[in-house]
């Protein structure tokens, strides 16, 4: 006799371009579908079943027992579900059947689960990227499952700050589901969460409201919503909902606050609440990310509970004596932490630093950030901070010159011989104060040298200036690293002191607009060969060298 097969599919959210090319063939191979109506006429037209069984919402367990019975008569059924058939589905209700039945895969009928795009990714899709970190689904129909089992959970995964995607939120009967989740959740996190709501995603009447914890209720929730809610860093966009992939975030001086690219995430600094390969354990004092410390961990979940009870209680009753609203010091508040990155030096001529200078960084730079030496005579500083202009007036009051950090252009000057050769030094701090810290495709070398010595090597920088005789010498285009370096080219001579700030800005100028992102100045003046009136010559040595990669 002919064995029969059970396919279990999960057609997606509704529309037919996001049902999957398996649960299409699948679908197409049946002899007999069987599905709650409303999902049976989703899909009916694509099918060309000779049987086609729809039936009410409660008649799961019928329709698990009928595709059984009809597939052991040697038919090929489909059962449906929408999503996918394994959440909240059908799929472990065939097995249930089955098993009862004592099934096995290699004696019984063949099963196969055809998986479906559930509604958190269908939903997530249609607001943005709210889920991307760690996050569950809770469903909060307590038809099958108590209630007391239901709220642990919303309590667990808004203690452990997940990403929650509630499906079967509200019906007809259960209305007071949805008011004890929020009421929940909001004990561990922000009332200006961001949560969207939405409805019937990829179907007829799709709706989306993008709304927060606190007031999600206002709205229509149904039987064909899902409920996501953020976790402590998700943030509002252009009418999107985001959840970040990470907890950290870097910006520098007068720049918008910026992911951390994939290679700074990498860094062990940048991830100080990892934990640690060596000595097996998380460095404190990120307790907050999930708002608990590891006593409070779920193990005594019990206790937990009633503190955060009489938290709320006492909460309550301060809040009243002070006629202010007291903070609970268990809500997640783990924002993104911004890593405020600059550059410090104690100025354009000046080399020297004091002790004080050196007390007022290390306090800047505290126990937690970093201070490093850059080949750039400057102090690269990172700090997490929300607050840069009290740094920087710090910084600055104590006569410290604050620059930004990154693709910036960095203007790097001599020693002038300690003020004996001080002439040209207002013409170095004109063109620091003119260009330092410019954002440019490239970060951009600038070295200015008080006498024809240039014992500061501006003739290795992409524009070396050099006072001689009361008159300057312009150096462009050095490629001062790499196994092929080669110093800068003479471009002029004798430059008449004021003309020199206009033709080193045209340079700039030109460089800025004309060359790619990422491209050195070095390899952009190769690659136009001239720049302003000034023609390229090759001042690369001429040995064959071999290509090595970097740092060989
Ligand atoms: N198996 C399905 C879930 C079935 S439970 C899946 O994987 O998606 C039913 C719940 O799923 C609904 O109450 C709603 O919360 C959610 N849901 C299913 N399809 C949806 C859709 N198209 N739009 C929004 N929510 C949906």
């Amino acid at each position: 006799m002919k064995k029969g097969k059970i396919f279990v599919v999960g057609f997606g959210p509704g529309a037919t371009e996001h049902i999957t090319g398996r649960a299409l063939t699948a679908l197409q191979e049946s002899e007999y579908i069987i599905g709650y109506k409303t999902y049976v006429d989703l899909i009916k037209h694509l099918v060309t079943a000779k049987s086609i069984v729809s039936t009410g919402m409660t008649e799961e367990v019928s329709r698990a027992i009928d595709a059984v019975k009809k597939a052991e008569a040697g038919g090929i059924v489909s059962v449906i579900s929408s999503g996918d058939s394994g959440a909240y589905g059908m799929a472990g209700l065939v097995y249930e059947v089955l098993v009862e039945k004592g099934w096995t895969e290699a004696e019984g009928i063949e099963v196969e689960i055809v998986p479906g795009i559930s509604a958190i990714n269908s939903c997530a899709s249609l607001l943005g990227a709210p889920v991307m970190h760690d996050s569950c689904t809770i469903s909060l129909s307590d038809h099958l499952t108590p209630w007391t089992v239901i709220e642990k959970r919303i309590e667990a995964a808004g203690m452990a700050d997940f990403v929650i995607a509630l499906y079967n939120p509200k019906s007809g009967r259960r209305t007071r589901q949805i008011v004890e989740a929020q009421n929940i959740l909001l004990k561990y996190r922000s009332p200006d969460t961001p949560v969207g709501l939405v409805k019937s995603a990829y179907r007829e009447n799709q709706h989306i409201i993008l709304t927060t914890l606190s007031e999600m209720l206002e709205h229509d929730i149904g039987m064909l919503t899902t409920v996501i809610i953020g976790n402590s860093s998700t943030f509002f966009y252009d009418d999107k909902i985001i959840t970040p992939r990470g907890y950290q975030r870097k910006y520098t001086l007068g720049e918008g606050k910026q992911r951390l690219k994939p290679h700074q995430r990498l860094k062990k600094e940048a991830e100080p609440w990892a934990l640690d390969q060596e000595t097996g354990e998380a460095l404190s004092g990120y307790e907050e990310i999930i708002g608990k410390t590891p006593e409070q961990a779920p193990m005594q979940q019990q206790k937990q509970e009633q503190k955060v009870q009489s938290m709320d209680m006492a909460l309550k009753a301060l809040s009243m004596v002070s006629k202010e609203e007291v903070q609970n010091p268990f809500l997640v508040r783990q924002s993104i932490e911004n890593i405020f990155e600059f550059s410090v030096s104690p100025g354009v001529a000046n080399k020297m630093i004091t002790a004080e200078q050196m007390r007022v960084l290390a306090e800047v730079v505290g126990e937690n950030g970093t201070l490093e030496y850059t080949p750039d005579h400057h102090f690269l500083v990172k700090v997490t901070t929300d607050s840069p202009e009290a740094i920087v007036e710090k910084l600055e009051k104590s006569h410290l010159t604050v620059m930004p950090a990154g693709e910036v252009l960095k203007v790097k000057a001599c020693d002038f011989c300690y003020g004996e050769k001080a002439d040209s030094i207002p013409y170095a701090e004109e063109i620091a104060a003119k260009f330092e810290g410019m954002k440019l495709p490239k970060q951009l070398h600038v070295g200015f040298n008080g006498c024809g010595m240039a014992c500061y090597r501006p003739v290795f920088d992409d524009i070396g200036i050099v006072y001689r005789k009361k008159k300057f010498d312009l150096f462009i285009g050095a490629k001062p690293v790499g196994r092929t370096a080669h110093a800068a080219q003479p471009i002029a001579e004798g430059i008449e002191p004021e003309d020199l700030i206009p033709l080193v800005t045209k340079i700039i100028e030109e460089y800025e607009q004309n060359a790619h992102p990422n491209e050195r100045f070095f390899k952009y003046f190769k690659r136009v060969k001239k720049v302003l009136n000034y023609d390229y010559y090759d001042m690369s040595c001429k040995i064959e060298v071999e290509p090595a990669p970097c740092g060989d």
